[in-house]
């Protein structure tokens, strides 16, 4: 099923402007004014095509601490690189401009915009945020890319996250994306993609490294992604391919603390690990005791945490599963990061340590 583009063929109505083809456009939605009566706007870029085609939005920040998806937006408006051959291209940095002036995830009063979709224009802070977006942004697009990063000190190696063998589009610009990981992600209820699906919109996730750190190669693999989405939809002429495929998990694990301590990671991302494989360590700060942790299961290390400091239940590695174990050629790490092994953690085994997969 292919949509009717609402701004494919003539004038496009966003924010109270008419934007026709072939024009560029910097307009603000304002949303609401802080205490200090300074007015909260989301600054929206149009670039539209002369020839019809399809609308596509990129958009970061929707939550405020995510910057490496802000940073890549910005790089292609800043590089003058959102030129399309046709369609129109919406880009908007900064969804959640509350989040990204208090280094925070949320909104102000604690909501998570992307849990608070479709929204209501007369409700909390975040609940209007996707109000407007879903009258301004959501009636103009075909698909999009939502850009975000782990959060609380996880990295993200660098995916995309949608659904996966249960819509062709979709399937479509995931493998266009070619993140060096595609993962199956059901749909959170309240979440944009969510509802942008449920609207007939197609829109994927790319993640990259972790909350208010910015991730350099991932910020590089976002952008070299985007272009080839946009060749795929026929909006730009070139795209470098890949340096290598995407390996497609389609199903996921985290392993979390059983201890609470001092948390050794003896895994970087990307890496495989065999089912039993040492994956870290817990030790008490003491110096009495120190607890291995072995993987339940085999997989790529594709969720990092990156907090020493860890309670019990704390998501430690995230397990990216596929059918079968790796073959030489594909055990490429997109990214360089190696722990540095502490000489004391192996002290004691733990019969029952690795945790059991999160249901
Ligand atoms: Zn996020």
């Amino acid at each position: 099923m292919t949509l009717e583009s609402a701004g494919s063929s003539s004038d496009l109505c966003l924010n109270g402007l008419v934007i026709k083809p072939g024009e560029q456009v910097l307009t603000r939605l304002v949303i609401s004014r802080l205490p200090s009566g300074t007015v909260i706007d989301i600054p929206v870029h149009v670039f539209r095509a002369l020839e019809p085609g399809p609308t596509v939005l990129l958009m970061a920040g929707l939550h405020g601490d995510e910057v490496n998806g802000i940073e890549t937006i910005r790089r292609l408006i800043r590089r003058q690189l959102l030129q399309p051959l046709r369609g129109t291209i919406l880009a908007i940095p900064i969804l959640n401009i509350y989040g990204f002036l208090n280094f925070s995830r949320e909104v102000p009063d604690g909501k998570d915009v992307n849990r608070s979709f479709p929204g209501n224009p007369r409700g909390s802070l975040a609940s209007r945020v996707a109000a407007r977006f879903m009258r301004e942004i959501m009636p103009l697009i075909d698909y999009g890319i939502d850009f975000h990063t782990g959060g609380a000190a996880r990295a993200n190696i660098s995916q995309i996250r949608c659904l996966l063998h249960q819509d062709a589009e979709t399937d479509a610009l995931a493998e266009a994306f070619a993140a060096p990981f595609t993962l199956h992600a059901g749909l959170r209820p309240g979440s944009l993609r969510e509802t942008a699906m449920q609207q007939g919109r197609r829109i994927i996730v790319y993640e990259t490294g972790e909350s208010l750190r910015l991730d350099e190669p991932g910020i590089d693999l976002g952008i070299a992604g985007t272009f080839r989405v946009l060749q795929h939809l026929g909006m730009v002429a070139e795209a470098a391919p890949p340096a290598r495929p995407s390996v497609v998990c389609l199903r996921s694990t985290w392993l979390r603390a059983k201890y609470a301590g001092l948390f050794h990671s003896l895994v970087h991302l990307g890496q495989y690990i065999e089912k039993g494989q040492v994956f870290g360590a817990v030790a008490d700060p003491y110096g009495e005791t120190s607890v291995r942790l072995e993987s339940p299961v085999a997989g790529y290390i594709i969720g990092l945490n990156h907090m020493p400091v860890v309670n019990q239940g704390d998501a430690l590695v995230h397990v990216g599963r596929t059918d079968s174990a790796p073959s030489r050629s594909d055990l490429g790490v997109p990214f360089e990061e190696k722990p540095a092994k502490p000489q004391d953690i192996e002290t004691e085994e733990d019969e029952e340590a690795g945790e059991a997969p999160e249901k």
